[in-house]
């Protein structure tokens, strides 16, 4: 079994353009609408066939680009990457995306997905003199490039890739071509749109999420398949399938969680799926109450499958602040649980002498489900019952979703009956995997479920001690 003794988790956006006069201001647009993807540092990168030049920087992207900064990013092609905040350390050199100059020119990666070989390659490629600037495992993929033998752009890349294991959706350029990959078990998703444009030429886009295609009015082609490369040109796109057929795992997490309800990603509607998760859940683990609350906004799709179902009414129980970012410092220890509190506020006059139904997408650690049945309870509710629109996450994940150590996971160490006591809840039930997997069947046994099940779909082994090492940056703030 390898032993990936580094870690470092890669939750982002990917975006790609060709052929089109504002490669750059569309690639802002689409990374602006997979913001939720992540916050941590945001990159363009565009040429005008001859030269790259990228602008990266930390925080959202509305933050970083100003007009001045997008004009110095010329040119018919570009990529751009959101960085996820927990990944690795937070500093601008792991900033994407990443730009290598070497003997077949310049090449610029954004990666998403989390490597499970990065440290032995790493290794591997120290010890033959390459030299690393950051400490993510998307350089690797950059140097493994440079130093293929192979003479054209697209087949040394795909050489190079095959060296990888893990998780890894890319979008790449170099000054002519645009590329995107997504790794043969598809753990993270990645869409192809085009835009016809006035003139009769077609612009080609890649994207982690239907979502960007929707805000800059491309029109959605198709998914990248797992496994498949495609190479986008003045010809337009071209597939290539460089590696061995391996059976699909997509990412069931996406659905749950991950990315935005009004995306379409491995053949499913998002807000579709969540809200049918929320079905099965009220079919599942019915319960007397007044009235369904939703946790806003990831509980939101779950809970109306959930009233819908149960036929109860949902109210808007919890309010949330949309500004909470990371820069948000808890002043001192005198307010309590301030944390979540400034997130989410209860509407007493709502709660008060109610039996309600909290619905919520998953829990990680228990720590805001426990807030916020304290703050539903104080608000004056009778009964709280949580019902949580996922399976236990008992196991982390090493693809590119960000959930810790089994340590940190309180599903991983406590059963059900032990959380629902911490978190003092009247009761607390979960989906079932069964019932997670009828909500994206056909195709159940295409996800990749290890985060519920602890069976990986590929060997890896991470001590947990290794994997908190990376983690030392992340603050308490999750996204709602
Ligand atoms: P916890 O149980 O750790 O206190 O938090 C549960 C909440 O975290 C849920 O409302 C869920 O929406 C959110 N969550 C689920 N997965 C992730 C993730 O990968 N990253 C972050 N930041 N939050 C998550
Ligand atoms: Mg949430």
């Amino acid at each position: 079994m390898p032993m990936a003794d580094e870690c470092v988790h890669e939750s982002c956006a990917v975006f790609g353009i060709y052929g089109h006069p504002e490669a750059a201001n569309l690639t802002y647009l689409g990374l602006y609408a997979l913001q939720h993807r992540g916050q941590e540092s945001a990159g363009i990168a565009a040429s005008d066939g001859k030269r790259v030049h990228s602008e990266i920087g930390m925080g959202r992207v509305a933050d970083i680009f100003d007009e001045d900064r997008l004009s110095k990013l010329c040119g018919h092609l570009a990529i751009g990457h959101n960085r996820y905040s927990t990944a690795g350390q937070s500093r601008i050199s792991n900033a994407q995306p990443f730009l290598v100059d070497h003997s077949r020119g310049i090449i610029a990666l954004g990666h998403n997905g989390n490597l499970t070989n990065a440290a032995r390659l790493q290794k591997e490629l120290e010890d033959g003199g390459s030299i690393f600037r950051s400490t993510t495992d998307s350089e690797v993929i950059l140097h493994l490039i440079a130093r293929s033998t192979e003479e054209d752009a697209d087949l040394a890349i795909a050489d190079a890739l095959n060296r990888l294991e893990g998780a890894f959706t890319l979008t790449m350029m170099t000054s002519d071509l645009l590329i995107g990959v997504r790794d043969p078990h598809g753990f993270r998703p990645l869409v192809l749109g085009k835009i016809d444009q006035p003139n009769g030429e077609t612009a080609w886009v890649l994207a982690s999420e239907t979502c960007a295609l929707d805000l800059i009015e491309a029109d959605f082609e198709r998914e990248i398949l797992p496994g498949e490369m495609v190479v986008i040109d003045a010809q337009g796109p071209r597939s290539m399938h460089p590696f061995p057929v391996t059976p699909p795992k997509q990412c069931i997490f996406e659905f749950i969680y991950f990315a935005r309800p009004d995306s379409h990603i491995f053949g499913h509607d998002v807000y579709s799926v969540r809200r049918e998760l929320g079905v099965q859940l009220a079919r599942e683990n019915p319960v007397e109450a007044d009235m369904v609350i939703p946790v806003p906004d990831s509980g939101l799709a779950a809970a109306t499958g959930y009233a819908a179902e149960s036929g109860l009414p949902m109210e808007i129980g919890l309010v949330r602040n949309h500004y909470v970012g990371r820069t948000f410092i808890e002043p001192q220890n005198s307010i309590r649980h301030f944390g979540v509190k400034v997130k989410l506020n209860p509407m007493p006059s709502f709660l008060k002498g109610r039996r309600v139904v909290v619905v919520d997408d998953s829990i990680v650690r228990g720590t805001t489900s426990r807030k916020i049945v304290e703050m539903i309870r104080h608000a004056g509710a009778t009964e709280v019952h949580m019902r949580i629109s996922s399976p236990p996450i008992i196991s982390p994940c090493y693809f590119g979703i960000d959930m810790p150590t089994h340590e940190e996971l309180i599903a991983s160490s406590q059963p059900v009956e032990e959380i629902r006591a911490h978190m003092l809840a009247d009761s607390l039930e979960y989906l079932s995997l069964d019932g997670l997997l009828k909500c994206v069947a056909p195709g159940k046994d295409e996800y990749c479920t290890s985060c519920f099940t602890g069976k990986y779909p590929i060997p890896v082994q991470f001590k947990d001690s290794q994997l908190s090492l990376f983690r030392e940056i992340r603050t308490t703030e999750h996204r709602a």
